[in-house]
């Protein structure tokens, strides 16, 4: 895995965000569910799961295509309510009661525990549920969703400035003024049409005076 895609899991500032812009690409209008690659690669880059666990995840396809099926519909319905539910954050409108069904229905299905587990480096916290089925790996995303939802209308919560661009992101820095999902894509090409309209501009006046 690159270390720009790496980059581009973590725009988003939080686990829920970073998830929700799995659909998008910074800069870009479209909106498209993840493949089960994708879903992988980004639950491996977020440590939700280890490297080991992720090259048996990998095979799933052949093994057990329902399952594999089952979780990456949750996934894509996880993502649409998130991006349905912050949007309206975004705007300052409520947020519908049915909206949280995708959220809550993993929060229910994924209790569990935390436990100390070694992944061959190092212990780190892993989460254990207590049902059968994968959803659990969707359990951090969802509860990571579910914490922002319940802040409540918050201006942290923005849309990249960019209007082509459908990225979310969490400003929690110290001058609350971050505009752009990414510096270097849409905030460079923001800069970039701006001197490109001044110069217009300047042209168009010396062509006029
Ligand atoms: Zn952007």
């Amino acid at each position: 895995m690159s270390s720009i895609q790496e980059n581009r899991y973590a725009l988003g500032n939080r686990l829920c965000l970073d998830f929700a812009n799995l659909a998008v690409s910074p800069g870009e209008s479209l909106e498209q569910a993840p493949g089960w690659d994708e879903l992988l690669d980004f639950l491996q880059a977020k440590d939700v799961i280890s490297g080991e666990r992720t090259g048996h995840l990998r095979r799933l396809p052949e093994s057990d295509v329902r399952a594999a099926t089952v979780l990456l519909s949750h996934a894509e319905e996880l993502g649409s309510a998130f991006r349905l539910i912050f949007h309206a954050i975004v705007r300052g409108q409520t947020v519908s009661r049915g909206w949280l069904e995708p959220v809550n229905r993993i929060l229910r299905v994924t209790e569990g525990h935390d436990e100390l587990q070694w992944d061959g480096q190092a212990w780190r916290l892993g989460f254990v549920a207590r049902e059968e089925g994968l959803d659990w790996l969707l359990a951090a995303v969802a509860r990571s969703g579910a914490e922002l939802i319940a802040e409540g209308p918050a201006d942290k919560l923005k849309m990249c400035g960019n209007p082509q661009c459908l990225m979310f992101f969490y400003d929690d820095s110290p001058t609350h003024r971050r505009r752009w999902c990414s510096m270097a894509l849409c905030g460079n090409r923001s800069k970039v049409a701006a001197f490109a309209r001044r110069r217009g501009g300047e042209k168009a006046r010396a062509h006029y005076a």
